[in-house]
């Protein structure tokens, strides 16, 4: 399949066979571009319709030619959610439950491509800078493949279920007495000086992954393309990934509509919110951002100038929500529907009902919210904002009063 790199500010294009995260002209971001007719007349139609979802379900819109690095990602479930629906005040919601990946996150589609593509490109060492999920990704992703895997974690701020994971799938975990801007800046200058491939969202074969979460919500309703998609937003590579792939079936004439695409933020970290605000092209960073959202926690998002674009030309907004706001949703979704997540995936439901609530999403809108995380990554976080459990002693008498009490 041919398809190429191109810089989405001066317009240079670089070839597949190069290793390469930024413009070497102006250091902007790169997108991977396709020869879109010539998918189009290759493509399995019928089997487009019948196969069940998952990642390498869309090879043919995938840049990977060897046989991927997969311990089958995707696939995930897309829940209609009644109650939720009727307690935010849509007529219509879904959830797209990104934790029901291999490793509990998102981040799995991502990383079975980028690591496809670093042995395709015969690199023997992947390194990254992680909140935590990218971590564990990579992790596992290193270990299937065989190859050593570096990941750099923010000291102390990485949930405890996504350290346990980059640990125990093998990776070298480095703690960095900094935030993650911190780490993502030197994991970027290490990989620049040495033969280590990097598996940061800057990297667009990441993104490419990233973009089936897209295909999956059209194939899963039944060919239909929802009204708006609401999800967290991080470091931006999501919700860019996400609007890519939106995009590339609307061009390539499976559907002829795309959803508005909206990114939700933390009030603690939420840089991509107050360039959307103030209509500006690009961020300004934060020096100390600080949320409960862990995942999300982040004030220098590198994909950042996509993003915007992303939400711009989608017709999509950005919100913010407070920490006691997203636990609320936190448990709306676990209580409702039987839905667990970490605190980052609940943003996408507090900024939904945020939103209907202030009157700047229509009740008659089918939603989609994207949830990018599982719960059981973060159960320090849980112990916090759940009550205690009692403890009583053994008898029957004790029992039935905290029973009925
Ligand atoms: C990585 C991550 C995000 C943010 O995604 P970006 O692509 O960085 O915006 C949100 N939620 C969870 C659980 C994540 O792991
Ligand atoms: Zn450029």
């Amino acid at each position: 399949m041919d398809y190429y790199l191109k810089c989405i500010e001066c317009g240079a294009d670089f070839d597949k066979t190069e290793i390469i995260y930024t413009c070497r002209k102006c250091d902007g971001l790169l997108d991977v571009i396709y020869d879109y007719d010539e998918i189009k007349k290759n493509m399995d139609m019928e089997k487009l319709k019948t196969a069940p979802p998952s990642v390498w379900k869309y090879k043919d819109l995938l840049p990977i030619a060897i046989e991927p690095v997969s311990i089958r990602e995707g696939g995930t479930p897309l829940y209609k959610c009644d109650r939720l629906a009727k307690k935010i005040g849509v007529k219509e919601l879904y959830v797209k439950h990104e934790g029901m990946n291999p490793t509990g996150s998102f981040k799995d589609r991502g990383m079975t491509v980028g690591v496809s593509k670093a042995i395709e490109l015969g690199m023997k060492t992947v390194a990254c800078a992680s909140t935590g999920n990218t971590s564990a990704a990579l992790a596992i992703y290193g270990a299937k493949a065989g190859i050593p895997s570096v990941v750099l974690l923010p000291a102390g701020k990485v949930a405890l279920g996504k350290i346990g994971q980059a640990l125990m799938h093998g990776a070298k975990v480095i703690m960095i007495k900094g935030n993650f801007d911190d780490a993502l800046a030197l994991v970027r200058e290490l990989c620049e000086q040495e033969p280590i491939y990097l598996l940061n969202s800057v990297n667009p074969y990441r993104l490419e992954g990233q973009k089936t979460i897209a295909f999956e919500i059209v194939d899963q309703l039944g060919f239909k393309v929802p009204d708006r998609v609401v999800l967290p937003v991080g470091n931006a590579g999501n919700i860019t990934a996400i609007n890519k792939g939106f995009k590339e079936f609307v061009t390539l004439g499976i559907t002829d509509k795309r959803p508005k695409m909206t990114g939700i933020q933390t009030e603690g970290a939420c840089p991509i919110v107050k360039a959307y605000k103030a209509d500006a092209d690009d961020i300004t960073p934060e020096k100390n951002p600080e949320t409960i959202a862990t995942a999300i926690r982040i004030g220098d998002p590198v994909n950042a100038r996509k993003a915007l674009i992303a939400i711009k030309e989608s017709g999509g907004m950005a919100e913010s929500v407070t920490d006691a706001e997203l636990v609320q949703a936190q448990k709306d979704l676990a209580q409702l529907e039987g839905i667990g997540v970490e605190p980052a995936s609940a943003t996408s439901v507090a900024g939904l009902k945020k939103l209907v609530d202030a009157g700047l999403i229509s009740k008659d809108e089918t939603v989609v919210c994207v949830t990018t995380g599982h719960l059981l990554k973060d159960p320090e976080e849980v112990i916090s904002v759940c009550t205690e459990p009692v403890t009583v002693e053994a008898n029957l008498e004790a029992l039935r009063k905290a029973v009925f009490e």
